[in-house]
């Protein structure tokens, strides 16, 4: 027994170490994480004693003389490896918001470590015959819900990994796994290569036209670091998108269209078999485990479980907002005949163009004119004030306990009794080292163990823009809403109870996670909370009535064309993964019209058809010769709103569900806009401060994270399951 008293639960010598801050169990308030003692040294070894303890864990459960009951096999595997996942949660995080080519490196040596022991443990024979035989006498078994569900994912954790198949079996599933991890990289790699194999230089300025200086300067910038004088476009989001919404030359417009829309489609990249592939390997996995299709395998495991529930939402949604759309496109395309537009029809690299300048003159909006009302700190307190006069939470500052960087900031949040419920750390300013974007995460998960509750440590991570001397950090309202949503996932954490790690917090089904997020992003959007807080950092004055108004009426517009730009993805993701009939290798679009120039001749459709319905397409038998383009048209011929071009396609660069873990779960965006809506017009309903609204939220979803089935916890709190025609009401999309 080592003495320094880091075995207190019954940990043993691996995790021993005197002077590793990541192995000895904190001695601050609330087990808050030493980040003023951690040092790069300590990584290493933390991981490898971390690792063998977890290992030593699971096999005192594999190797138990006791019978395995649920409580020595099911709940003590959940909570081994803790020392892990302690070590995993910091250093993960710090990863993405505090880095150097040190981390990075580490986390190279350390990721085929954890592969190793994730293996250990999921593909242990001896553990899975103790779950099974737990499983399997479970009718005998009293149970309370959340044990139910834990026996339940630990179970098939080891199943859908193949547990049950027989050695042959095995085998061929560990070959099709394999051939399916590297299809998808190479898929990531060809649209990557295609994406930088092209570039639009520009050395005329008046070719820059219409564009921004902001556009313009980033076009410079680029082709100098390419050696090159004047101006250099490419396909990546930030040159990309904005050219296309205020390049006022429609030819170049259309040659970044045509190449974006084109990428990995024929020529030295092309995805088109690899797209036939992949989708074949998924589903032959899933039929080896008993699955009709790769769809039914993903469903499994969320709320909307089955593929007839995710038509019945998306084709509701598609009804009414197929015209809408339509009538959308036909409205901006008469405003922009009149401004000169000579197109019979809107092409779709005049869409996003025509759409700006309508947008400009109509719902004229600039972040510049409402970022002085949204002062930082103004913002934070308010958000905090919300959820106090929502859920009744406090949020008191914690100066005293350490910190991964200077900027981050600690809160003691406690509930309205004084309960502490979470440490929530904010991390707001963006700097060398940590990753774009916004996220919220956790150091540590609830917990209960040995009897003792730990609560969870959470984190919020934005980049919004740093204050200077002259001025206080102001936020866009875009980042207002981010601010919002982010904070919506901080609250389904520090909220949750439970015992188990794994099914406490935002730790529920991907299509149920976005809901505590999303839902919070619609305060954004009531002039009477933007009032209590919003007012001009320089005067003082309140924002003005004129200005929310003008916000408001923004948000739904062409709400119908990106919804059905979405609801197409996610149709097209499930046309992919209900394929259930063997596709021969080698398909090539080649024979199916498809030249070497990557055009391929399905006829244009250029005319929209007016048909609004859906035919109900469960399955697109994949005959044998099916190729990538015809998977795509079938799913997406009836629902087209601008024309179809030759020589274009979505599939061939769909990240998303190729090589990006969305598989079969594109229509999860939509989901989650289906569940927010629905749950905010409760509050709508009884007020947008209701405390009776709050509480049904936090007692049936907040609290309870996945400890039960998401779509019956959404039942209780709503009364009854999630209603498309909420989203429908909130867009404003009305039957015709
Ligand atoms: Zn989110």
């Amino acid at each position: 027994m080592p003495a320094c008293g880091c075995n207190a639960r019954g940990k043993n010598d691996y995790i021993c170490s005197m002077d590793n801050p990541l192995l000895i169990p904190s001695d601050l308030p609330f087990g808050a994480p030493r980040f003023d003692r951690i040092r790069p040294e300590h990584w290493l070894p933390a991981f490898r004693a971390a690792i063998a303890a977890g290992k030593a864990e699971a096999d005192a459960v594999a190797f138990n003389p006791e019978p395995p009951t649920f409580a020595n096999t099911v709940e003590a595997l959940e909570l081994a490896g803790s020392a892990l996942d302690r070590v995993s949660g910091l250093f993960f995080n710090l990863l993405e918001a505090e880095s150097d080519d040190a981390m990075q490196q580490m986390a190279e040596e350390v990721s085929p470590l954890l592969t190793e022991y994730e293996m250990y443990v999921s593909l242990n024979e001896a553990l899975f015959a103790r779950v099974k035989a737990v499983y399997d006498g479970r009718s005998a078994l009293t149970l309370d819900p959340d044990q139910k569900k834990l026996l339940e994912e630990s179970y098939r954790g080891f199943t859908r990994s193949g547990a049950l198949l027989s050695p042959e079996d095995k085998k061929t599933y560990a070959a099709l796994e394999e051939e399916l991890s590297l299809l998808e990289l190479r898929y990531g790699k060809n649209v990557l290569d295609a994406t930088n194999a092209f570039s639009l230089e520009i050395t005329d300025e008046a070719d820059l036209e219409g564009l921004p200086q902001y556009v313009r300067d980033a076009a410079a910038q680029a082709a100098r670091e390419k050696g090159r004088n004047g101006w250099r476009f490419d396909l990546t989001h930030p040159s990309y998108g904005p050219f296309l919404l205020f390049s006022a030359r429609a030819d170049l417009r259309e040659r970044m269209w045509r190449a974006y829309n084109g990428r990995a489609l024929g020529g030295p990249y092309d995805n088109r078999d690899i797209c036939l592939r992949i989708t074949d390997l998924r589903r032959r996995i899933a039929q080896l485990l008993g699955y009709a299709d790769w769809a039914a395998y993903e469903l499994e495991e969320r709320m909307a479980k089955d593929i007839g529930a995710v038509r019945r939402l998306l084709d509701r949604l598609m009804g009414p907002s197929l015209p809408a759309a339509r009538r959308e496109v036909a409205e901006l395309l008469a405003y922009a005949q009149q401004h000169g537009y000579r197109e019979p029809q809107m092409q779709p690299w005049d869409f996003a163009y025509w759409s700006e300048r309508f947008r400009a003159e109509h719902f004229d909006l600039s972040e510049e004119q409402l970022k002085p009302y949204f002062r930082l700190e103004d913002s934070i307190a308010a958000v905090f004030g919300l959820a106090t006069r929502l859920y009744g939470v406090q949020f008191v500052p914690r100066e005293d306990l350490p910190v991964y960087h200077p900027d981050v900031r600690v809160y003691d949040v406690q509930d309205g009794d004084g309960r502490h419920l979470a440490l929530l750390y904010a991390d707001f300013f963006p700097r060398t080292g940590k990753r774009g974007g916004a996220w919220m995460t956790n150091f540590r998960e609830l917990a209960v163990r040995g009897g003792v509750e730990e609560r969870p440590l959470v984190s919020i991570v934005t980049n919004f823009s740093k204050p200077t001397p002259d001025a206080p950090s102001l936020l866009t309202h875009d980042e207002l809403t981010t601010l919002l949503h982010e904070f919506g996932h901080a609250l389904h954490g520090m909220l949750a109870e439970g015992r188990y790690p794994s099914l406490t917090g935002t730790n529920v089904a991907r299509d149920f996670v976005e809901l505590p997020s999303q839902l919070m992003e619609n305060w954004g959007f009531e002039p009477a909370w933007l009032h209590t807080f919003a007012r001009h950092w320089q005067t003082g004055e309140p924002i003005p009535d004129a200005l929310v108004e003008r916000l408001v009426a923004a948000r739904n517009y062409h709400a119908a064309y990106f919804q059905v730009r979405q609801l197409r993805f996610g149709l097209l993701d499930l046309a992919w993964h209900t394929l259930r009939e063997e596709i021969p290798d080698q398909v090539g679009d080649d024979e199916k019209g498809v030249g070497d120039d990557g055009r391929h001749v399905i006829p244009a459709k250029t005319v929209i058809p007016a048909k609004t319905v859906i035919p109900a397409k469960t399955v697109i038998p994949a005959e044998a010769g099916i190729s990538c383009l015809e998977v795509e048209t079938r799913a997406l011929a009836d629902c087209a709103v601008l024309p179809d071009i030759p020589g274009s396609c979505i599939s061939t660069a769909f990240h998303h569900i190729f090589d990006g873990g969305y598989s079969a779960g594109y229509y999860s965006y939509k989901w989650a806009e289906v569940l927010e809506a629905d749950a905010f017009s409760l509050f709508r309903q009884k007020g947008i401060f209701s405390r009776e609204a709050a509480a049904a939220f936090r007692e049936n979803v907040l609290s309870k994270g996945g400890s039960e089935d998401e779509a019956l916890l959404y039942r209780r709190f709503r009364g009854h399951d999630p209603d498309p025609d909420a989203l429908l009401r909130k867009l404003e999309i009305k039957e015709i």
